[in-house]
């Protein structure tokens, strides 16, 4: 008896065979015959490196819409990465992508479409010389990843960042108060007691 492909397999075909084309779930989970295509999809996006998109990456798609960008494989490092590893750098770099400073899981600041899923990148390339060591690891977000943000974004200093915030609305102003008293909470009453 000849055994029936299964999900996975299957899903992987028809990605391969459908590249660049919007895929819809409707369409996958019919390709599947499974209710858990969704997991499939992650497994080989997160396992095989696929590269897989859906409206959390790419501007203009709907959610439940997915596409295989293209038919190469992410680097395996970033699949066999330890989830420790993974959770240490995101954890230094704050869950902050460090090319245009879009923060996990909110809509991202050059897309407010799209949720913000951060991936982990080299600072300096492997082509470069750079190692999968974590001191060369940085959090980097999918719009970046994609090269959407492709003007090099100059990290800002204080004073060109100050100089944003004292011409930016007042509500505004408070949207950068709140994230950091989230973040420096401890630091802030340290200081208003020193005052
Ligand atoms: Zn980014």
């Amino acid at each position: 008896m000849v055994r029936r492909p299964g999900s996975k397999t299957r899903l992987r075909a028809y990605l391969l065979a459908h590249a660049g084309e919007v895929l819809d779930s409707d369409t996958l989970r019919a390709v599947a015959e499974s209710s858990e295509w969704a997991r499939r999809l992650r497994e080989l996006r997160d396992e095989e490196g696929m590269e897989i998109l859906s409206h959390n990456d790419r501007a203009g798609m709907k959610p439940g819409q997915y596409v295989l960008a293209s038919l190469n494989l992410q680097p395996a490092f970033a699949r066999g990465m330890s989830k420790e590893t993974r959770a240490l750098v995101l954890d230094r770099n704050g869950f902050t992508c460090q090319m245009c400073g879009a923060a996990a899981g909110e809509p991202h600041p050059y897309d407010e479409g799209k949720k913000t899923r951060l991936h982990i990148g080299h600072i300096i390339d492997k082509s470069q010389g750079g190692t999968d060591d974590p001191g060369n690891l940085r959090a980097i977000c999918s719009v970046c990843n994609e090269g959407a943000a492709n003007i090099t974004l100059v990290r800002p200093d204080a004073a060109k960042l100050l100089a944003q915030i004292r011409r930016a609305p007042g509500t505004d102003q408070v949207v950068v108060l709140d994230w950091l008293m989230r973040k420096y909470g401890d630091e802030a009453k340290r200081r208003l007691e020193a005052m």
